[in-house]
């Protein structure tokens, strides 16, 4: 009794109620629902009990009376008993809809994982280890289910076997997901936490107010009360990651919007009745406050608004509880986090965290490494014959940066990003070399890809400046290996996923061949009627947790919206700049398209590299929010060179090729030197198709001038380059050929 006092003082900060007060109220209903709970001949469905159950768990850590536990243990054990006997397996039986021994009929993850909630919360105060063991198998057996059938790859919950409505539901959503934040604190399995957290994503893009399939402005207090079940369990978890944090304050300082105006305790004008059916969970939204108020910095203020609400419902129980049977059960819930903060969520801390399993969703190992490249004094600059001096200043540093996957047979692919004009040769061979006898990374597996900045250092030896060139070329060969050195070192387990979005400030900056001679616009650039690639491919890592650790993505378009003497990374540095403020933590990196005709518009100041840099990085936070797709393996990589031979004086170049296939879902193309954007649009119309997904990329692995398309050559023009043979087939033969040779079965 006196820790209990001393436990709960820093709580007491109105003059009214006195905890004493409440405690008397409270230990006074929950003596008053145990014959309840017992009387096996009632219909109310289960989920209305199982709130009084995980009160009544609360009221036996507060007080020691066992009658409280034995109680949930009576109830848990018919649970458990229903259970066996239901279809689908793990399911629990709702006492209403299907029910034990049937296949047919409705039957929701929202009710029955408040069961869970219950069993879960009897379970961890069972002093019988036997039974402790039954109990958190039942509620392990449940999730298992749910996760298996009903968790879906954007983060949203399905609601089970419900004639009505197959697709996520905002309360199946909100009440596993706090089941699976609490299961996580209790076996220390991530899998779990990655569902509470991506059930949160899901619940914040939604927003509460816009629940489906329900009204409501008729439904809100259950609304409030399921959704925010999810938060209120998740919140030390969700603290740890800035955006999440953010977006969820938002939505909680709505729902406190919403209750301060229509909580009857806290506004005598409220509509909303206790005995109705949607209104009588208006007795668990004090519970939600209470948790809040201890996240909150006006805490003091929240618990004072919500002691005077559930006084309020203290006073309608008082009376004649018959009709009252819900709001009461949700009430206790309110009473029991006022009094025993924490409870209702807690966890057996006398137990070890359970081993996490390896879980079957881990599918990936990844590291991920960055190194400043930006030259340490003045050098030439790379990107336009005009400039005649060497730099000034850093306007902002360049980067490289690595990130290794490895699939589950410990087959590997090391990218490498480079905030540089392009790949020389040179550089690909020796890095290649030391990568393979350092750390076995094979060369098909390796691809090193340039943004193109027009803002870096020119490496390639130019007369009168060989030993600038050398030496940075020198210094950087070693800093990427250094980098692939750390990514390899940092290898542990990961989730891979794959969206896309797209963004507009690509613009074909070719002349419009297709108009007349004589037309006004004919020797005209841009074109804003040519070809153009807006995709925004995203291959998003994140780590066991669901925090997200690296963003690789693309854009087809030229890195020149500067061509000042300051060493920048252009609209792409800044996207990946943007992304690593916005995401803390996580690694940007970005690989240029078939952009070799693209410009970005309007060009030419670094706000403008600024703007493209916003809107680009905002397409990559669309992709991701736009049901991203997780990737499995198998890993497969080829990479293989072809002969192009640009005309007869010259001698032939060797053009590589590589495909990256992440499993049956995406194949990342890549392609060496300036490629104009026919190629990627021809490349995806052959070999994208729902579902699977193309990814083409240039500026990789190797820098030598323009590659032309035949209807490039055949127009002319600056991207034509000299070409005196055509070139488009041998290199989509090839890039088909090493497509068609990875190919992984569905
Ligand atoms: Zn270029």
């Amino acid at each position: 009794m006196h820790a209990l006092l001393l436990l709960i003082a820093p709580m007491v900060v109105t003059s009214e109620p006195q905890p004493t007060v409440l405690r008397g109220q409270f230990v006074k209903l929950c003596d008053a629902v145990i014959p309840v709970l017992d009387d096996t001949g009632r219909r109310v469905p289960f989920y209305q009990d199982s709130y009084a159950v995980r009160a009544l768990a609360a009221a036996y850590d507060m007080t020691g009376k066992r009658e409280y536990l034995d109680a949930c243990r009576r109830w848990c054990a018919r649970m458990v008993e229903h259970q066996a006997r239901m279809t689908p397996h793990g399911a629990y039986f709702m006492n209403y809809g299907r029910k034990p021994g049937e296949s047919k009929g409705d039957w929701y993850v929202g009710d029955s994982s408040s069961i869970a909630l219950a069993v879960l919360a009897t379970a961890v105060r069972c002093p019988d280890a036997r039974e402790n063991a039954r109990l958190l198998d039942s509620v392990t057996t449940y999730a298992r289910l749910v996760m298996d059938k009903c968790v879906m790859p954007c983060g949203g919950i399905t609601d089970g076997l419900w004639s009505r409505f197959d697709g996520e539901w905002w309360c199946s959503t909100g009440i596993f997901g706090s089941l699976a934040f609490v299961l996580y604190d209790q076996t220390g399995d991530p899998a779990y936490l990655k569902v509470g957290l991506r059930a949160v994503d899901w619940l914040n893009r939604q927003r509460f107010e816009n629940a489906q399939h329900i009204d409501y402005k008729e439904a809100a207090p259950s609304v409030v009360m399921y959704v925010f079940e999810a938060y209120s369990a998740g919140m030390p978890h969700l603290r740890r990651d800035a955006i999440r944090w953010e977006a969820s304050q938002g939505e909680l300082r709505r729902a406190m919007d919403w209750m301060a105006s229509h909580q009857p305790g806290r506004n005598p004008k409220s509509t909303w009745k206790y005995e109705s059916q949607w209104g009588s969970k208006l007795g668990g939204l004090p519970f939600h406050l209470y948790v809040w108020s201890r996240l909150l910095p006006e805490g003091a203020a929240i618990v004072s608004a919500a002691d005077r609400d559930l006084m309020d419902m203290g006073r309608a129980l008082e009376g004649d509880r018959s009709k009252l049977f819900q709001l009461w059960a949700f009430a206790l819930m309110s009473y029991a986090e006022r009094l025993s903060p924490g409870s209702l969520y807690r966890t057996d801390p006398s137990k070890p965290p359970a081993k996490a399993q390896p879980s079957r969703e881990i599918a990936w190992k990844a590291g991920v490494a960055t190194a400043k490249i930006t030259p340490a004094r003045p050098m030439g600059m790379a990107g336009y014959a005009a400039r005649k001096k060497p730099s000034e200043g850093v306007v902002q540093d360049l980067f490289a940066k690595a990130l290794v996957l490895e699939d589950t047979s410990g087959n590997r692919a090391a990218i490498v990003t480079l905030d540089l004009i392009g790949v020389l040769p040179t550089l690909r061979e020796g890095v290649e070399k030391q990568a393979a006898e350092k750390y076995k990374l094979a060369p098909q597996g390796l691809l090193l890809a340039a943004s193109h900045t027009h803002c870096g250092p020119e490496y390639r030896e130019r007369k009168g400046s060989e030993d600038e060139a050398r030496n940075y070329h020198a210094f950087l060969e070693q800093t990427l290996v250094r980098i692939l050195g750390e990514a390899v070192k940092g290898l542990t387990p990961a989730e891979v996923s794959y969206g896309h979005a797209r963004a507009g400030f690509a613009m074909n900056r070719r002349r419009n061949y297709q108009l007349p001679k004589d037309d006004l616009n004919a020797a005209k650039a841009p074109n804003p009627d040519g070809p153009v690639d807006h995709d925004v491919p995203v291959l998003a890592v994140a780590d066991a947790e669901g925090r997200t650790r690296a963003l690789l993505f693309g854009y087809a378009c030229h890195n020149t919206t500067l061509g000042f003497y300051d060493f920048c990374g252009d609209y792409a540095g800044y996207a990946q700049q943007y992304l690593q403020e916005d995401v803390p933590g996580v690694t940007a990196m970005f690989i240029a398209g078939c952009g070799a005709d693209q410009n970005p518009y309007p060009r030419r100041t670094l706000e403008l590299a600024q703007q493209h840099g916003r809107s680009l990085a905002t397409a990559v936070e669309a992709a991701l929010f736009a049901n991203p797709r997780p990737l499995r393996g198998p890993l497969r990589c080829a990479m293989e060179t072809i002969r192009l031979v640009k005309s007869p004086e010259r001698p032939a170049l060797e053009y590589p090729v590589q495909v990256i296939r992440f499993g049956p879902d995406v194949t990342l193309l890549a392609l060496a030197s300036e490629v104009v954007v026919d190629y990627s649009l021809r490349l995806k119309r052959q070999l994208a198709g729902p579902p699977a997904m193309v990814w083409v990329a240039g500026y990789c692995n190797g820098y030598f001038g323009y590659i032309p398309s035949d209807r490039v050559l055949k127009e002319g023009g600056y991207e034509a380059d000299g070409w005196k043979t055509p070139i488009e087939e041998p290199i989509v033969a090839k890039a088909l050929e090493l497509e068609r040779r990875l190919a992984v079965p569905r």
